[in-house]
């Protein structure tokens, strides 16, 4: 039986992906310091044999006498809200805790998978972003903690495959959602259910035309499995996400339009800082290298996301 490690094991995507990897038989460390995280996503994984849970933050060394197989690395806040509370922590997170964990990789022989973003495409200039775009970053906004920790991390796992010849695997994630996420998350498809949800004005940040492609959980966690399954020379960074395109406005209708709300649209007229007019993803690698692609349709994929926030409601 294999070990396999996962860092950010209790949040929203980490959960989804220790469940997985335990219905295909494999034993699952799950990693957490419960920031963003929480219990409550994997209670029901608590007294599966092959699962333990550890609070620990990656930016401290991690030591297990247990030989890893396979990690994971997916710790970090990743909302906006969350990734900017304490922005020197989410740096440390992407490099001190990228360090950790590629040294843990190297002292157990094991491929490590970096969860990277699409935010290394900063606000981009290149529609739909394709892997070769090198991205459009600020490097002194709010969004620097989080998209150049992320970069960094990147170089981090090339550099030490360069030096030390280490089996790594890098995924650029784009907007997720799905069953689990945070109730205050503050992402866009969280805010807007729980808002429709209780007939409050949905908030739209400027005017609603700036767009996001919406991958399913599911599906995302296929990608990051058959990722891992690549043959030792493939290293990425390939593209995971959706590619079907929504503005900011067409989301809002669509959540009250499927939750029956009375909900009004409230802009707020300003854009956030630094805030990517434009997101999609060029899946042509996922499609090739990993024959992957989403299969869950936007409205499939929040219905059974206003539901999950309905029961978490009431
Ligand atoms: N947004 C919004 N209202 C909200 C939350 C987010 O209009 O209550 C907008 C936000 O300004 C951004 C987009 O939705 O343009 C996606 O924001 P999110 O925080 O979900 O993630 P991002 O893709 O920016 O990391």
């Amino acid at each position: 039986m294999r070990t396999i490690l996962v860092t950010g094991g209790a949040g929203f995507i980490g959960s989804h992906l220790c469940e997985k990897l335990l219905e295909t038989g494999e034993r699952v460390l799950c990693l957490d310091n419960l920031f963003t995280g929480s219990r409550e996503n994997i209670t029901h994984l608590e007294n599966h044999p092959q699962f333990q849970f550890i609070e620990h933050d990656i930016i401290e060394p991690f030591f297990t006498d247990d030989h890893i197989d396979q990690i994971y690395n997916l710790a970090c806040p990743a909302s906006p809200v969350h990734y900017q509370h304490n922005p020197v922590r989410t740096i440390k997170a992407n490099t001190l805790g990228m360090i950790n964990m590629l040294g843990l990789a190297r002292a157990h022989g094991a491929r490590i998978l970096q969860a990277s973003t699409s935010e290394v495409y900063g606000d981009p200039l290149e529609h739909p972003q394709k892997e070769s775009y090198r991205g459009n970053v600020s490097c002194t906004g709010p969004r620097a903690c989080y998209d150049e920790g992320k970069r960094c991390a990147e170089a981090l796992c090339f550099d030490y495959h360069r030096m030390h010849g280490m089996e790594i695997k890098v995924v650029r994630i784009f907007n997720t959602y799905g069953p689990r996420m945070a109730l205050r998350d503050g992402r866009v498809v969280s805010n807007f259910i729980v808002q429709a949800l209780k007939n409050e004005p949905i908030t739209i940040d400027g005017n609603g035309s700036q767009t996001r492609s919406f991958c399913y959980v599911d599906d995302l966690v296929n990608g990051l499995m058959q990722m891992m399954q690549t043959p030792a020379s493939e290293h990425g960074p390939i593209n995971l996400g959706n590619p079907n395109e929504f503005t900011i406005k067409e989301l809002a209708e669509k959540i009250i339009a499927l939750t029956g709300s009375s909900s009004t649209l409230n802009y707020t007229g300003a854009f956030r800082e630094d805030d990517p007019m434009q997101r999609c993803p060029d899946i042509a690698r996922a499609c090739e290298v990993l024959e992957w692609k989403p299969e869950v349709e936007l409205e499939e994929g929040l219905k059974k996301t206003i539901e999950y926030f309905k029961k978490k409601i009431s």
